[in-house]
């Protein structure tokens, strides 16, 4: 907000999809703004258009009206000036190939951006050292388990170096331990690597945690209808899920929420 140069700037965003008298409106209007090194969350009930803004902000998806700005600066490995730098997205199924082994899926932005060989194992090697996964750089994601998948998708996803970092829901799937195990990987890494990044959760505490805004949507279609700021500075760490303004900070979102989570 009031950034003049925002990484990601989104104006009357809309999307529809059908056509005819079977139309829906999936989002918006929607506006938002996100400053280079920022962390914004979007928190808003299910259907309400979160991963359709989230395709439009990857180049996925088309919006119907409305524009969507993504400022790109040039790659700070001048042999990889050529390529735009990315943007790269995370998912909640991980989105990674089953038929590449572990260090393949991470090489795979690199060998994209014809990152020559060596240096681009090199890079893979150090993000799964990262992300606690050396040993299984020849494995096969499909004999790894949920968090480790999700580990792999972290590493392709940072070792591309991604000017923003798009991130649906990217830990819906895995247990409440482990969820709170890569919040504060993810916490620690974003406060390193100072990536900007749009994240999308159904979970008030993942938005608290990780945020430096959490914005509301509304039902379907999906609009800003608040924003907070949580108060923790950073760097922060996941001890500020034990503090009162924690707790105070979910109960006042909770109330913007649910009225928008009643099934209408
Ligand atoms: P969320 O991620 O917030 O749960 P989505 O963005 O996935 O919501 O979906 C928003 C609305 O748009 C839903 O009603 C969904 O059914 C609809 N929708 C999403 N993608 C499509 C599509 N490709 N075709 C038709 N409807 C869609
Ligand atoms: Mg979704």
């Amino acid at each position: 907000m009031g950034d003049p140069h925002p990484k990601l700037h989104a104006t009357e965003l809309t999307r529809t999809f059908g056509r005819g008298d079977r139309t829906v409106r999936a989002l918006g209007p929607l506006d938002l703004s996100v400053a280079p090194g920022e962390f914004v969350c979007l928190v808003g009930p299910s259907g309400c258009g979160k991963s359709t803004f989230l395709r439009i902000a990857g180049g996925l998806l088309r919006p119907s009206t409305g524009e969507l700005a993504i400022r790109t600066t040039p790659a700070p490995d001048p042999r990889l000036r050529r390529v735009a730098r990315p943007t790269a997205m995370i998912f909640q199924d991980y989105g990674i190939y089953d038929w590449k082994t572990v260090q393949a899926n991470v090489r795979f932005g690199l060998d994209i951006q014809r990152m020559p060989r060596r240096e681009a194992d090199a890079r893979a090697r150090d993000w799964l050292a990262r992300m606690g996964l050396a040993d299984f750089a020849s494995a096969y994601p499909a004999t790894l388990s949920g968090g480790m998948r999700q580990r792999v998708a972290i590493a392709r996803a940072l070792a591309v170096e991604p000017e923003i970092l798009l991130m649906d829901e990217p830990f819906a799937a895995l247990d409440a331990q482990l969820r709170v195990i890569l919040q504060d990987e993810l916490l620690e890494l974003t406060q390193t690597t100072r990536t900007t990044t749009l994240f999308i959760t159904h979970s008030l505490e993942e938005a608290i945690v990780l945020g430096d805004r959490v914005l509301v949507m509304s039902a379907r279609p999906g609009r800003i209808i608040a924003e907070r700021r949580p108060p923790f500075p950073r760097p922060r760490s996941g001890e500020v899920r034990s503090t009162p303004e924690f707790t105070a900070l979910k109960s006042e979102l909770w109330e913007l929420l649910r009225p928008e989570a009643v099934p209408a």
